[in-house]
């Protein structure tokens, strides 16, 4: 699966709760470093999927890979260590710690304090962590209190906190959820900016269509757990079911 330069990889992945097929044998691969979009009305499915693939939810049936290996069903705190970053459509912030102490606190939950303590000098602790709020634009408020931050900016931190991970996958559900439009747009521009410097592969949900076609290298179609559409940005727009179904043309 990895000589195309495919990094994660779903085979008819199907979940079944009860009865109801919330997805319905969906397979895809995402090439390294590229942006990928999904799309689709609300209870479409979206969400369990990221969940299938971040081991939230274990499939009915069908396999999870990435980097050639079978992560299916592997427990999220597994899969960090594996490289896959994901955040939330809560914020989850620690409020009364400072910014600079959250991303500090993700640094430690996912190495270890141990480790932190006595096999990384102070200095590149700090660096790291600075090198990350300047990724998210939060440098400057490094020590004000994160509950005291806008939603926005909450956001952000939340996004460098997943950085701070340095993962090179990167799950994001609906990361402008509850945003104002020139919000959505910072964040987007943002999220675009850091994963193009890192070369992370992403994938993302958006309900803001606008911003979904001016970042995405590809856009899959999610309708009623079935994939029905998968393409560039132009293919999307052209796709007749698509029009029909979904962006009301
Ligand atoms: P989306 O994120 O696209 O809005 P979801 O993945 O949240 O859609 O939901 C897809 C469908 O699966 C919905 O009908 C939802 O009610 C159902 N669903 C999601 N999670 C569960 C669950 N844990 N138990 C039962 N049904 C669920
Ligand atoms: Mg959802």
């Amino acid at each position: 699966a990895q000589t195309n330069g495919t990094c994660l990889e779903l085979t008819a992945l199907t979940k079944l709760f009860g009865g109801y097929r919330a997805i319905n044998n969906v397979g895809f691969g995402l090439q390294r470093g590229t942006i990928n979009a999904i799309i689709g009305p609300n209870g479409a499915g979206k969400s369990t999927l990221f969940n299938l693939i971040t081991g939230h939810y274990t499939p009915t049936t069908g396999a999870v890979q990435y980097d050639g290996r079978d992560i299916t069903g592997v427990p999220p705190h597994r899969l960090s260590k594996l490289g896959i970053g994901r955040s939330f459509q809560r914020t989850n912030v620690f409020a009364k710690l400072t910014v600079f102490e959250n991303i500090q606190a993700a640094l430690i939950a996912h190495r270890g304090l141990g480790s932190q303590m006595f096999s990384r000098s102070e200095a590149m602790f700090q660096r790291e962590t600075n090198d990350v709020l300047v990724s998210v634009g939060l440098f400057d408020g490094a020590d004000v209190p994160a509950g005291l931050l806008a939603y926005g900016e909450q956001k952000q931190l939340e996004l460098g906190m997943t950085l701070a991970l340095n993962p090179t996958l990167l799950l994001l559900d609906e990361p402008t959820a509850g945003m104002s439009t020139a919000e959505t747009e910072r964040s987007i521009d943002l999220i675009r900016r850091i994963v193009r410097e890192r070369g992370i592969t992403l994938l993302f949900t958006e309900h803001d269509i606008h911003a979904v076609f001016s970042i995405s290298d590809r856009i899959l179609v999610l309708e009623q757990g079935t994939l029905i559409a998968d393409g560039t940005p132009e293919d999307i727009r052209a796709n007749e079911q698509v029009k029909r179904s979904y962006l009301g043309g």
